[in-house]
């Protein structure tokens, strides 16, 4: 048996030996940190001041190394001296124009000239962090700027010249044009023109020399410019000569006092870097002097791009560690189950169907997440159909071989009662006790559902909201499986949460994974990215309301063959009441054209139960087309119905469009979907070809993205993606998976972030999330 001092001395040199070898992390195979869990368990002052070891900075290390040693010298023998990082650093001189400074200096406690502090204020700026960080708008290349030979008849240019002469002019009344000359390099002249911006008119002196961007037009060999940025250039090359960097400009404020200001503040602040050389490395990201040198003042094409990509990095970083942070359940302890593979055939070999590839993919996921003791917070995407109800089946059947309750929780009754029905199909023939509880019960019901509940006689329970009311005490919930997640508040979820059972949020709507790391950040994401086999694709055409006659005779020749249809009326967001309107209307109209046909409706203002009562019937094939407004859109299953029209389509998101389609083509019958246009547009017709071409959700979604940007898209507000300055989701996807595994790896190896050689990386995310705060305030 070892002595305690026997296993100090084990500590003992290695260390030493690391100190000596200059702190490489060579002097223990498997590396320091394996060293640490496998000899100072004994000792957590030692573990302590070497945490994260393996990630840290050369001097971090050595600083890290001798405190270490300090701590585990023999009695007796005094602690080597350990010097801290700020007897490093020169002294700072009194206040001097050429003393470093601090990035959280306060921009007002610097000398920027007169009037500066008011500048700042307007743009924003508090710090000598946000000046550094305040980034071009754009870019211009100013290395070379044209003679007036290369320049062609509306191009954009940009031009150089001093002001040979100005003129205005008042050719009619609320028309004010000023013009200026310029001789440039080359002795040519070039005319500049202002439209309606009198205030430009103080700043146009003779002899001044000017740098004017914006569209030429040629006269023969002159060159007139319309200007759309002017600034004026001083006797330094800050403006001129190189790329430029143009900032977010307000009146009385110069391009050159932003840019003179942020060269100051890169000379002034010593920068080095809240990532360590390591981590640069391992993702090929610059470091952040030489980033920040690139973004305001690149030397050429290649440096800017590499300041771009490592500070879109860093955003993508930050807002990632906020996200992980705040999602407070990441580190909670959940559940641990067995969810053996036995378990899991046992589950596939009581199925009229093998798993497909994907399912056993995801499933595999989820039984990992099942078995550890965090608790599982997972996301689990797929298109309609795809299987993921089937998947939820077996998740909640291994919580149930470990004796433990499940949940399911969908936002709509007709949902509910539907997962249901498929539950009590998968799960009752293998003996587990399923039930169902939602409002529409009557209150004894309702009562003695919340009975078997709270004392176990019921083993998964399906349900609405009613789920999570106060009067419901489950007995020992494991497993939440909550459907279409963002019908559900946060608070709603987090509700559920309250027992902390290990939570897996269905979800068929397509989020771009790119969305879905930034704005579910604190959800792994599982997807199911295939159709079980034998499935026909829904074949989509896209018409134009000229052709709508011609596509109910189609509906009708399917009615004929023993189909069923949906139609579903225009959306109208404004109001309930004119949607309603529209629905009735169209059932009647089509009550007209389908003489032959058998026509429901089915709207919002219904009774769920109503509602319910209708989709019945039309399961039963009481009718045969159901006109409906939007409140079909999740989950419905009627596999006999092939056909759905959509009308007006063009009021949708691409992605509703695409759920509702997935309506039909449930059984195995060829079936449609006819997109009427009630416009015609070319923008409009663009877009509803995706889904005309496609039947993939993420395909979709991705185009969807790209075509309106990411600021539409739901939820990217509280995601805090606003602060994204030069990130762009549709474009970034693998930077965005780079940035969340270091900002998990950082968190795993330190959770609060609060190890020395971590500081800066603290301090530098407190900045930015002081910012989005401030931003959410305003
Ligand atoms: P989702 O919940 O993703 O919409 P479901 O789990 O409800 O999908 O599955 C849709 C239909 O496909 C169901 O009728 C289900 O029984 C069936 N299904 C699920 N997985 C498979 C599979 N691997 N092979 C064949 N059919 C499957
Ligand atoms: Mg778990």
């Amino acid at each position: 048996m070892p002595t305690l001092s026997d296993i100090q001395d084990k500590l003992r040199r290695p260390l030493e030996l690391e100190l000596a070898q200059g702190c490489q992390n060579r002097a223990v195979s498997g590396g320091m940190e394996r060293l640490l869990d496998n000899f100072a368990r004994p000792f957590p002052k030692v573990r302590e001041a070497l945490r994260g070891y393996d990630g840290l900075e050369h001097a971090e290390r050595q600083t890290a190394l001798q405190a270490a040693l300090a701590l585990l010298a023999p009695e007796g023998r005094p602690a080597p001296k350990v010097p801290t990082r700020t007897e490093n650093r020169p002294a700072l001189p009194p206040e001097s124009d050429t003393a470093p400074l601090s990035p959280g200096t306060e921009l007002a406690k610097v000398n920027f000239g007169p009037g500066a502090g008011r500048k700042f204020t307007s743009l924003g700026l508090h710090t000598l962090r946000d000046l550094l960080h305040n980034y071009p708008r754009r870019h211009e290349d100013r290395r070379a700027l044209p003679s007036l030979a290369e320049v062609e008849d509306g191009q954009k240019v940009t031009v150089e010249g001093v002001i040979v002469s100005k003129n205005r002019r008042t050719p009619r009344p609320g028309m004010f044009i000023l013009e200026a000359t310029l001789e440039n390099p080359w002795g040519e002249r070039i005319k500049c023109t202002w439209f309606n911006q009198a205030w430009v008119e103080k700043g146009l002196k003779e002899g001044l020399r000017l740098i004017v961007s914006g569209r030429a037009k040629r006269f023969g060999r002159t060159v007139q410019v319309a200007a759309e940025h002017m600034e004026s250039v001083g006797q330094d090359s800050l403006s001129t000569g190189r790329i430029i960097g143009i900032y977010d400009a307000k009146e009385g404020i110069s391009q050159d006092f932003v840019r003179k200001a942020t060269q100051t503040a890169l000379n002034r602040v010593p920068l080095g870097d809240y990532l360590t050389t390591r981590w640069r490395g391992q993702y090929g990201l610059t470091d952040l002097p030489d980033a920040l040198w690139g973004m305001h003042f690149p030397s050429d094409e290649a440096h800017l791009a590499r300041a771009n990509h490592r500070l879109r990095f860093d955003e993508y970083l930050f807002l990632e560690l906020r996200v992980l942070l705040q999602g407070e359940d990441a580190v909670l302890l959940g559940k641990r189950f067995g969810a053996s593979d036995h378990d899991m055939l046992g589950f596939e070999g009581g199925l009229p169907f093998r798993f497909t590839g994907a399912q056993r993919r995801v499933l595999y996921e989820i039984a990992d997440d099942m078995r550890s003791e965090r608790q599982m917070a997972r996301l689990l995407q797929g298109d309609v159909g795809s299987g993921k109800t089937a998947v939820a089946a077996c998740a909640l059947y291994l919580a149930w071989r470990d004796s433990y309750q499940g949940a399911l929780m969908a936002p709509t009754e007709i949902l509910a009662r539907q997962h249901y029905a498929s539950l009590q199909g998968y799960l009752t023939p293998l003996g587990v006790r399923v039930g169902l509880l939602i409002g529409a019960l009557s209150p004894k019901q309702k009562a003695e559902v919340q009975r078997q509940i709270a004392v176990g006689e019921l083993d998964i329970v399906v349900g609405t909201q009613a789920l999570i009311q106060e009067n419901v005490q489950w007995h020992n919930l494991g497993l939440a499986v909550v459907d279409e997640e963002h019908r559900f508040g946060v608070m709603q979820r987090r509700k559920l949460l309250a027992g902390r059972p290990d939570v897996l949020v269905m979800s068929a709507t397509p989020i771009p994974r790119s969305l879905a790391l930034t704005s579910y950040g604190d959800l792994e994401l599982s997807i199911i990215d295939e159709l079980p086999p034998g499935r026909t694709p829904i074949q989509t055409k896209l018409i134009q309301d000229t052709a709508r006659r011609q596509s109910y005779g189609f509906v009708m020749k399917q009615i004929r063959e023993g189909r069923q249809a949906y139609v579903v009326t225009a959306l109208i967001e404004e109001s309930e009441t004119l949607e309603l309107l529209a629905a009735t209307q169209l059932a009647e109209d089509l009550k007209v054209l389908l003489p032959e046909a058998r026509v429901g409706l089915l709207h919002g203002r219904m009774a769920a139960a109503e509602k319910d009562d209708v989709m019945d019937q039309f399961r039963r094939r009481d009718f045969d087309v159901l006109v409906s407004t939007t409140v079909i859109e999740v989950g419905v299953d009627v596999p006999n119905a092939t056909v759905m029209v959509i009308e007006n389509a063009e009021r949708f998101g691409l992605s509703q469009l695409h759920q509702l389609r997935g309506r039909v083509g449930r059984g195995s019958a060829q079936s449609y979907c006819i997109l009427v246009a009630g416009e015609h547009s070319q923008k409009t017709r663009k877009r509803l070809k995706i889904i005309e071409d496609s039947t993939d959700g993420f395909v979709i979604a991705e185009a969807d993205l790209k075509l309106r940007g990411h600021g539409e898209l739901r939820g990217t507000r509280q995601s805090g993606l606003d602060e994204l300055k030069l990130g762009d989701l549709s474009n970034d996807l693998e930077i965005i998976e780079a940035a969340r595994e270091l900002a998990k790896h950082i968190l795993k190896h330190d959770p609060t972030l609060s190890h020395p050689g971590l500081a800066y990386l603290k301090s530098e995310l407190q900045a930015r999330s002081s910012q989005i705060a401030y931003r959410e305030v305003i």
